[in-house]
Order: C-alpha cells, then sequence, then structure tokens
C-alpha cells in the first residue's frame, strides 16, 4: 500500500518537546489565554530572530491586522500590497475599511517588485496620494527584494510590513526574513514550516517598539482600560494566543533550524532529479539567502505540453498533494474593483477558464505548481513524486 504524500503537513519535534511544556502548562492548571509559555514563546522568537518585541497572537492574520492598525491605516487610506500572495495577506487592510492597491511580482524573485513599487508610487503621488503602508510577502520562503524595498519606503516614508508567515527562518544577508521591515509577522498555521496547531506572532522593529507592542496587546486583549472596572474607549479584538499553543509553538521553535535543512533538502532533491526536464524552472534562489524552501515549486515554460493542472492530477492519482500556485490578488473576483500597478503594458486575459492575465504574477499563477515539501518526505517518497513527473514528459 502506497502511503499518503502530504504538500506540507504537522512535524512534531522528535525529542517530544512540545508535550513538555504542554504538560508543564498542565500541571499548573495554567489553560489559559497568556501564561507562561505565552511570555517565554514571544521571548525565545525575539531573541532567535533579533526583534526588539514578539506578540504572540491567535493567526498570522490577526498579526496583519495588528500591525495595520498600529500603523493606523483606517477608512479612506490606500495600501500597497503584493498581489501574488493568500488572501490572508489582503484581508485585514478591508477589515480597517483601507483600499488595497496592488503591485505585481517580479520573475526574480516571485515577490513584489520594486520597479513596480516605484511606479505605483509615482502614480499615486500625482494624484496627491500616499500610502499609509506597504505590505511585502516572502512567498515560499523565496526572500523579496528587500533592500530596494525599504529603500524605496524610507524615501516616502511609508512604513513597512514583511508578510514572513511563509518564510520564517529564510536568512538574507544574515538577517531573518520579518526583521526588515517596521513590522513584520508570521504564522504557525498548521501547513507552515513549524507549527503550534494555529497561531501567529507579530515583530515589532519600529524605535517605539515597547509602547507599540503594548498598544497591540491593548487591542488583542478586548481594548480594555486599566479601571477596576470595565472599561472601554476603543474596539477590541479577542487575538492573544493560549498558553497551550505557545507550550506547542515553543516545542517546535527548538527544531525550526532542523526543519529548514530538511526543506532545503526537499528543494535540492527535486532540482537534481527533474532540473533537467527542458521545461521545468525551479523557484527563484536569491543570492546571498538561505530560504528556508517551504514549498518547492516550479514554473513551466508557457509552450510546455505538460501543464500544471496536468502535475497536480498525475500526482493526486497517485496520492500525492501538491497544490496551485496562489493566484494572485488582483485576479480575484472579491477585489475586482482595486488598482493593480505592473510593469507590463497592455495587461489583459490570456486565459478564461483560470482568468489568468498576462502580467508577472498572472503568469506565475498560471503555469506554477507547488511541489508536496513535507518535512517527513523520505528519499523513496521523493523518487515516487519524481517518476510521477518525469513520466509526464514521456
Ligand atoms: C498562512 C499565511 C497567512 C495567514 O496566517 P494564519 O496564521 O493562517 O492566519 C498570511 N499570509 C500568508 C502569505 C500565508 O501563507
Amino acid at each position: 500500500m502506497k502511503q499518503h504524500i502530504f504538500l506540507s503537513s504537522p512535524h512534531m519535534s522528535e525529542e517530544g518537546y512540545e508535550q513538555e511544556y504542554i504538560k508543564e502548562a498542565f500541571d499548573t492548571n495554567w489553560i489559559a489565554p497568556l501564561g507562561k509559555n505565552v511570555t517565554e514563546f514571544e521571548k525565545e522568537m525575539a531573541a532567535k530572530l533579533g526583534v526588539e518585541k514578539a506578540v504572540a497572537l491567535s493567526a498570522g492574520t490577526a498579526a496583519i491586522h495588528m500591525a495595520l492598525k498600529a500603523i493606523g491605516v483606517s477608512q479612506g487610506d490606500i495600501v500597497f500590497c503584493q498581489s501574488l500572495t493568500f488572501s490572508a495577506t489582503a484581508n485585514p487592510i478591508v477589515y480597517e475599511k483601507a483600499t488595497p492597491v496592488f503591485i505585481d511580482s517580479d520573475e526574480g524573485t516571485w515577490n513584489m517588485d520594486p520597479k513596480a513599487l516605484e511606479l505605483a508610487f509615482e502614480k499615486y503621488e500625482k494624484q496627491g496620494q500616499r500610502p499609509k503602508a506597504v505590505l511585502v510577502v516572502h512567498l515560499y520562503g523565496i526572500c523579496a527584494h528587500i533592500d530596494e524595498i525599504v529603500e524605496i519606503c524610507q524615501r516616502y516614508q511609508v512604513p513597512l510590513i514583511e508578510d514572513a508567515a511563509e518564510s520564517l527562518g529564510t536568512i538574507y544577508h544574515g538577517r531573518y526574513t520579518g526583521t526588515f521591515g517596521d513590522y513584520g509577522i508570521i504564522s504557525f498555521n498548521g501547513n507552515k514550516i513549524i507549527t503550534s496547531s494555529g497561531g501567529g506572532m507579530l515583530l515589532v522593529n519600529t524605535e517605539d517598539a515597547e509602547e507599540k507592542a503594548r498598544k497591540v496587546l491593548y487591542w488583542a486583549t478586548q481594548a480594555r482600560e486599566p479601571a477596576r472596572w470595565y472599561q472601554h474607549t476603543e474596539i477590541g479584538y479577542n487575538y492573544r494566543m493560549s498558553n497551550i499553543v505557545a507550550g506547542i509553538g515553543r516545542g517546535q521553535l527548538k527544531v525550526l533550524d532542523r526543519r529548514v535543512k530538511k526543506k532545503r533538502y526537499i528543494y535540492e532533491y527535486y532540482r537534481k532529479h527533474l532540473g533537467d526536464l527542458p521545461e521545468i524552472h525551479f523557484m527563484p534562489m536569491m543570492e546571498n539567502t538561505r530560504s528556508n524552501c517551504w514549498l518547492t515549486s516550479v514554473q513551466l515554460d508557457a509552450d510546455c505540453k505538460v501543464k500544471p493542472l496536468d502535475i497536480m492530477q498525475a500526482l493526486e492519482d497517485d496520492d500525492v498533494e501538491s497544490r496551485p500556485i496562489w493566484k494572485p490578488m488582483h485576479l480575484q473576483p472579491v477585489f475586482a474593483d482595486c488598482d493593480f500597478v505592473s510593469t507590463v503594458e497592455g495587461l489583459h486575459i490570456v486565459d478564461e477558464e483560470t482568468g489568468a492575465d498576462n502580467s508577472i504574477s498572472g503568469q506565475i499563477f498560471e503555469r506554477g505548481v507547488c511541489m508536496p515539501s513535507d518535512s517527513k518526505m523520505t528519499d523513496d517518497d521523493l523518487e515516487r513524486v519524481c517518476a510521477v513527473v518525469r513520466k509526464l514528459w514521456k
């Protein structure tokens, strides 16, 4: 019997660290939001990544929401947001009644194209408008052109949020992704490189990090004022992480480097065993980067006979999970009214069925596939996947 192969599934530490932290919480009856695991998890993550403050929250999405609130994004504001991403990146902009302006990617990183970002600034400056924030993503663990993006944001004095939900452990020039912007967010959702069953963290890098973190904590715990009765002057949220969840996260953080190593091994394996196929291109790896290789993704040439759907179907028939590339936000019906800035001229739909256009992000979506990248995969599993894919070229 062949075993099911997951795309990317929870992988607890071989040592059982998670259960030790959970046991401690049970033994002290600390089954609540907040508690020692939460405080320690925040401290350990901040120390590991080298940030001023980290605030543990119920989800990565909540962390993005809190970053936008900390910046003061509100009704009438625009936010420049990477188009090629998961909807969780963009949704919180709308929670605050602001408007996303989507930015195209470049082929060299699959992430926000600094040239398109510059174009967007120029376009909106002419209309006398400046975004309240810029939201960049490090998709699949690939580092964005972060130096250029930081420089542009500083020049226009606009705060930068890095969505590092998929890139925890990616290092660029000796620094972790999520620590370059004013705010960074990470996620511990079930399929991320480490998981707490669900949860996220906000990384705060501003000069007033202490104060901003305190404010986020306040919003995330129902905006309760320090009074002897329940006093509220603002709308709050129930976004805090529980002490049990944080216990799992603490245990997982201990094996983050091991998981990165394995994910990189998977990437290298696919490269070695599929890289000779003429029409297949692996996701980019920037120089001076150690990517966490969360999901090894490939892009096929436009004229390749094999289509992404063929690969996904063949794998599914063999009980192997794979996934399409995120469909860009500017192509989503829910964001149909939002502006999109690209260096590509003459944008038009090229595939009526999927709705893909000829933008860079549209083409990465149209021609890309996320390969199974589960850190529990054995060499036999990897060989099995490669054999299924190679067969399509015969
Ligand atoms: C997973 C993910 C999120 C959201 O994180 P949750 O913890 O699931 O809320 C945000 N952005 C990207 C790019 C993600 O992949």
